[in-house]
């Protein structure tokens, strides 16, 4: 049997490893930390739980995509839909509970934004138009493959290149809307791959689509059964995981990878796939080969500063996802992309997964995991910008919800871009990977076969579609496909 290794277990390494063993391989996961997930991973402190990573579900289908890869080998894995996207809050007491449904949404938005009806419809209509057009060629293939470019979809996305808005940035295409308010949150659909609105460009209006449309969705138990349940499956098809082992090197001759070396000795491969960070991958794992240096150079997504914190009791008028915005989006994103630094007005996100797992808190209390949106790792006091924000945190949420919770915490952790990077390799902690902050990014996104080392393959957020756990899976799924394709 031909033997594949894959280096790390974050959400692309396990997809890819079920997909390769799915292929006939003899697959051996490599992965430095103790656990399996990466970003995916989850803690308890203090009687609660909390999910570090993502917290947002969509495209589940994807998931059970690899689960329905082995279907003699059933691994419990139990999702639903929200009603509710998001509940929204803003200082002068407005709140808009988001359906999913795209024509409840026009009806509540009108009510509480006094947009046109029609505006609306039109908006998400091109939303879905964008997303249908595009989702093929930027997506669920490889973009680094001559075959792409000769498609009947390819050939539809470019004749509806000015439609698409890929001149424009997502801000002037949500000047659509006449109300500041709605404007703001279609702008917050940038942050879903780590870019500013008023820099990526216009065809991100698609992304509502995803949400709005085709739906979000709440793993029974929390996001991290997503990684727990595919990990489970690896496990039962045979999958051999080594962690606790970190690879230094990929190995190769004449040309051809032969397999990796780690901190405990080598292992020979014919097929190696990384789910490292690009940019790591390159400068630690084969500083002999020049990568590509345009890819390597671009800009990196945004990270994020996350407070855990244990509340001590429920509050009503909040969902599972929640956000309390800025007065100002605009200086907040120059701060985070430009002065890469935090703004003092912050947008909060808010995430209760004990609002649908109840076993997540003690009984009357709630597991909130704060998010706010932050630069990449710079070099910058962490210490204190942590702290400086903790206390404007705090002050953004007694602002929109008119609650002091500073007595309330009952437990605490905290998550900087450093602690990201420290924990999964990403490079200066981003999120996505690239940003994409530029309308060429998801060309520039590194392929997922290696143009100079043959049978070396790249998964996961930094590379090929891009970051957030359906591209990561797409990345595996493409990547299968390549490698099958030449056996
Ligand atoms: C706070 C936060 C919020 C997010 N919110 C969302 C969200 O709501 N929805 C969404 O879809 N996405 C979200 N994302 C993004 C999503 O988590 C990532 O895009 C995705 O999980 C990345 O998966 P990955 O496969 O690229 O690898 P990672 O999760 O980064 O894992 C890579 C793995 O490789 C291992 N590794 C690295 N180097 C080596 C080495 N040399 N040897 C051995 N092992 C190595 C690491 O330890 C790690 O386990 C969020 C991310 C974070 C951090």
């Amino acid at each position: 049997m031909k033997q594949a290794i894959v280096i790390g277990a974050g959400i692309g390494g396990l997809a890819m490893s079920l997909r390769l063993r799915k292929l006939g391989y003899a697959v051996c996961v490599i992965e430095k930390n103790e656990y399996p997930g990466g970003k995916l991973h989850a803690i308890e402190q203090d009687g609660f739980r909390f999910d570090l990573g993502p917290s947002l579900f969509t495209l589940p289908h994807l998931v059970e995509e690899l689960h329905q890869l082995f279907p003699d080998q059933s691994v419990d894995f139990r999702f639903h839909a929200k009603s509710t996207a998001c509940h929204y809050f803003w200082e002068d007491g407005t709140v808009f509970k988001a359906p999913t449904l795209p024509a409840d949404f026009v009806e509540e938005a009108h009510e509480v934004f006094g947009e046109s009806k029609k505006r609306i419809d039109l908006y998400l209509q091109k939303s879905k138009a964008k997303y249908n057009l595009t989702k093929r060629l930027f997506l669920e293939r490889s973009l680094h493959q001559w075959s792409t470019y000769f498609s009947l979809d390819t050939v539809k996305a470019i004749i509806n290149a000015p439609f698409l808005g890929l001149t424009n940035t997502l801000d002037k295409e949500n000047q659509h809307f006449e109300n500041p308010k709605l404007r703001q949150l279609f702008n917050r659909y940038a942050t879903y791959n780590g870019s500013s609105p008023y820099q990526t460009p216009g065809i991100m209006s698609m992304i509502p689509h995803l949400e709005l449309e085709l739906g979000t969705y709440y793993p029974e138990n929390g996001m991290h059964r997503i990684s727990q349940s595919l990990y489970e499956l690896a496990i039962k098809v045979g999958v051999e995981f080594r962690f606790r082992e970190s690879v230094n090197r990929i190995n190769h001759s004449l040309e051809r990878v032969t397999g990796v070396s780690t901190n405990k000795g080598q292992h020979k491969a014919d097929v190696v796939v990384s789910n490292m960070d690009i940019v790591p991958t390159y400068e630690k794992l084969m500083p002999d080969i020049k990568g590509p240096q345009k890819t390597l150079q671009q800009e990196r997504s945004s990270s994020a500063l996350i407070f855990y914190w244990g509340i001590a009791r429920k509050f009503d008028q909040l969902d599972l996802h929640n956000i309390l915005f800025s007065k100002d989006y605009q200086a907040e994103f120059d701060h985070i992309f430009n002065q890469k630094t935090l703004f003092e007005d912050p947008t909060v996100y808010i995430n209760i997964t004990s609002k649908e797992t109840p076993s997540d808190a003690p009984q009357g209390q709630e597991n909130w995991f704060v998010m706010i949106n932050a630069p990449g790792d710079y070099g910058q006091d962490w210490e204190e910008m942590t702290a400086r924000s903790r206390k404007n945190i705090l002050q953004k949420i007694k602002a929109c919800l008119k609650v002091d919770i500073s007595d309330l915490i009952q437990t605490e952790h905290v998550l900087t871009p450093q602690g990201i990077e420290r924990d999964t390799s990403s490079y200066r902690g981003a999120l996505y990977g690239a940003a994409s902050n530029d309308k060429f990014a998801a060309f520039l996104r590194h392929p997922n076969d290696n143009k100079r080392i043959e049978n070396l393959y790249h998964v996961g957020g930094s590379v090929h579609p891009g970051g957030g756990i359906p591209l990561c899976l797409l990345s595996a799924r493409i990547t299968a496909d390549l490698i099958s394709r030449k056996r």
